[in-house]
């Protein structure tokens, strides 16, 4: 007769880890006990001594599919004489490092049941078990209990009790069990609140809504979402015009995997992560065949589209049979609804008609969205079913850095043991409710973790909102306040790919974006940087230009254009050679002429050199996009149009020079006069943006052999360009250099907190 203590960490809570234990000590014949504590689980076993080495030896194998183990260490005691197996109360004492779970999309078992006439949750739709249901979303503190989460309002009938303490169970402790009688209700209501149906009535009056064109917010997971019919043009438009969103296209929410089929082409590894327990919005290639309105995603190849994730959108899209708009319920970059009355009062403008229920929202959460590319999934908004998972990075010291990220896309990660966590995402921190949400988010993982940071890293960049609530944190605690890290933010790139892919220093990193903050107070984002955590080298950039009106410009792709164009010919883009480039001709020659003044005397024209400000000089220089109504739009276009009839062609690429020094400079005015002179030599456009692409590919390449570096490490919003990152793939195809992407990060500033943070632990090592 032996004993044995043995203590799990990782991602072990809320995914049926205790019963799961529980059953597995009773099949082998052990006594002891099993509990949550803050770090994990900790289980006792007494028994013969064979039986305990396949209790331990059958724990990885046998774990429920949505844990993850990430250590297991056991240590024998002397016997007790246990009488039985049993799941103790959880302890809530020692630090917060156990993962928290992300929500999980309802699971077959739980669907077949809602959809069985005579069972108990028969169109419940608040049906859930340990295998599935909303997690993260509804914890308030460690460890997950049901005291502990928003459900600790509703008292569990009889039936559900007898279910949550039965072993045999599927909902054997499955803390949000709910059910027709004890759980939520859901109620629609018009768009002053007033009341219109309630329960079952209350699905079946939101279908036919939504059926007659109208605009439905429901309240899901993570926050409320705006839903209308995908078909209807009209309905659409309305949308767009309520939500102020010109042209960013809209996600689809899709009946079945079959209709998504219908109208989008669904390669084996896009269907798996539609059906995945993550079910993210994934981007796929439309079949250009009819059905769904054009100005769902207009004048773009590629769908957002998802598959229902939570039991009520299950049962609104059965009522409904046809695919919907399902879009955050905010007003554009508003971060999204949660409250009932939050809701009513910001979208009360937006939405017809409001199906609500009375599960309360800890956390606003968006739907994630992912992308394929060659073979590897691309995160390109990390938020529901991913939120808030952590990456893995050694922190021998335990050292607590808060990394409070950029400007757009922010996220917010910590260090906590060997991991670092990562926020959903939180949203460009521009509007007032966006700095609000910021805030909510950082004192809700604050709590959660009871988190106090030993150090604040922030972006280099003075103006950032985030830099700014970083250094007021360490000024208003005087007797223990954090120390500040500045973070270079293209450094940060490099450091949350090499996170993300577990790889040391040094790299060549890439880092290429719009704009971030560089160390000379310049603005940087072509950036070739000799990493490793702690430092970096500036190898190379791209030549800078001026750009009239500086960052404000960055939607208005012609003034790119212009910049680059004058750098590259000079007084000559006002002759009548150039007046037919359509980055020219879209000005009239009075506006012309006072942009060129601006340019030559470098009048509010700061210098840039980003990246994405090439992509946006190139789009608009052949014609694809002069204006854009979001971010990133004319690039995106830029990409699109080399799709567009050119499978197959042979990539040829312009000249460049660089030229070298320390660091070296690019000089991209060959491409620009290469570029320009295919246009008049009426090459296609889809050809000139696939020679462009290449170019850049061949930089990387060359500059990758200069430096002799063998690991090459890409990031920065550019690289969600699919086109570009394989044909850098393919530059390097047959080297011995090792090209690396990013996996479960964000190659955008989404990454950045995470960089941050793995920067300011190196250097505090
Ligand atoms: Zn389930
Ligand atoms: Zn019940
Ligand atoms: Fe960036």
């Amino acid at each position: 007769m032996i004993r044995k203590r043995i203590r799990l960490t990782g991602a072990v809570q809320g995914v049926g880890f205790r019963p799961f234990i529980y059953r597995l000590a009773r099949d082998l014949g052990l006594n002891g006990w099993v509990l949550n504590d803050a770090s994990g689980v900790q289980i006792e076993v007494e028994g013969e001594g064979p039986a305990i080495r396949k209790f331990i030896e059958l724990i990885p194998v046998r774990k429920p599919a949505m844990a993850h183990i990430e250590s297991l260490e056991h240590k024998a005691l002397r016997p007790v004489g246990y009488t039985k197996f049993e799941i103790r109360m959880s302890l809530g004492r020692e630090e917060r490092t156990v993962q928290v779970i992300p929500d999980i999309a309802t699971c077959g078992e739980c669907l077949s049941e809602m959809n069985t006439k005579g069972e108990r949750r028969y169109r419940y739709p608040f049906t859930n078990c340990t295998n599935c249901g909303p997690r993260y979303t509804i914890i308030e503190k460690l460890p997950y209990d049901r005291p502990s989460t928003t459900m600790s309002g509703f008292t569990m009938c009889p039936d559900c009790k007898r279910e949550y303490e039965a072993p045999e169970d599927r909902r054997f402790h499955a803390q949000p069990i709910a059910c027709p009688v004890c759980g939520p209700r859901v109620t629609l209501t018009d768009a002053k609140g007033r009341k219109v149906a309630e329960r079952d009535d209350a699905l079946i009056q939101s279908a036919k809504k939504v059926g007659e064109g109208l605009i439905l917010a429901m309240k899901g997971l993570g926050g409320f979402l705006l839903i209308c019919d995908a078909r209807n043009l009209a309905t659409v438009k309305r949308l767009r015009a309520k939500k102020y969103r010109e042209e960013k296209p809209f996600a689809v929410m899709f009946p079945t995997l079959e209709e998504i089929k219908e109208h989008c082409e669904v390669a084996p590894q896009e269907q798996e992560l539609l059906l995945s327990p993550q079910s993210p919005i994934v981007l796929v290639k439309k079949r250009g065949k009819g059905g769904i309105a054009e100005n769902v995603a207009p004048s773009n190849p590629f769908l957002g589209v998802m598959l229902p994730y939570a039991p009520l959108h299950h049962l609104l899209m059965d009522e409904l049979g046809f695919p919907v708009v399902a879009t955050s319920g905010n007003k554009t970059d508003d971060p999204i609804a949660i409250d009932n009355d939050e809701a009513l009062q910001r979208l009360g403008g937006v939405a017809d008609f409001f199906l609500m229920h009375d599960r309360p929202i800890l956390r606003r959460v968006d739907d994630s969205v992912v992308r394929v590319v060659g073979g590897q999934t691309m995160m390109l908004r990390r938020a529901r079913g991913y939120a808030p998972k952590p990456v893995p990075f050694a922190n021998p010291d335990g050292i607590h850095v808060l990394g409070l990220g950029g400007h757009l896309k922010n996220t917010i990660g910590f260090s906590q043991g060997n991991n670092i966590f990562v926020s959903q995402h939180v949203g460009d921190l521009e509007a007032y409710e966006a700095l609000q949400s910021f805030n909510e988010i950082l004192a809700s993982l604050k709590d959660l973790y009871e988190f106090s940071p030993d150090t604040v890293a922030v972006d280099l960049h003075p103006g950032y909102i985030s830099t700014k609530v970083g250094e007021d944190m360490v000024q208003s605690g005087s007797k223990g306040a954090p120390d500040l890290q500045r973070v270079q933010h293209h450094h940060a790139h490099i450091a949350s790919c090499m996170c993300d892919n577990g790889v040391d220093g040094p790299v060549l990193g890439v880092s290429w974006d719009g704009v971030g903050y560089g160390t000379d107070g310049v603005a940087w984002g072509s950036e070739f940087l000799v990493s490793t955590f702690n430092d970096f080298e500036r190898l190379a950039h791209f030549l800078p230009f001026r750009l009239v009106g500086g960052e404000q410009a960055a939607r208005r792709p012609s003034r790119s254009a212009l910049g680059t164009l004058y750098q590259t010919f000079g007084d000559d883009i006002l002759s009548d050679r150039l007046s037919e480039v359509p980055a020219i001709s879209c000005f009239d020659r009075n506006e012309l002429v006072t942009l060129r003044d601006c340019l030559k005397t470098g009048f509010n024209s700061p210098l840039v050199c980003g990246m994405g400000r090439l992509f946006d000089a190139v789009s608009s220089i052949i014609g694809v996009r002069q204006e854009c109504s979001f971010e990133g739009q004319a690039a995106m276009e830029l990409e699109f149009e080399a799709y567009r009839g050119t499978k197959g062609s042979r990539a040829l690429a312009y000249e460049y020079e660089i030229r070298s020094g320390k660091p070296a400079v690019v000089d991209w005015r060959p491409i620009m006069r290469g570029i320009v002179s295919d246009h008049f030599a009426r090459v296609k456009r889809s050809t000139i943006s696939l020679k462009f692409h290449q170019t850049l590919a061949n930089i990387i390449r060359e500059i990758a052999d200069n430096a002799n570096m063998n690991r090459i490490v890409l990031s920065g919003g550019v690289f969600q360009n699919a086109l570009l990152t394989s044909l850098v793939g393919k530059a390097f195809k047959g080297s011995l250099m090792k090209v690396y992407m990013h996996k479960s990060l964000p190659p955008n500033d989404g990454g950045i907190s995470v960089g941050q943070v793995a920067i300011a632990l190196a250097r505090s090592r």
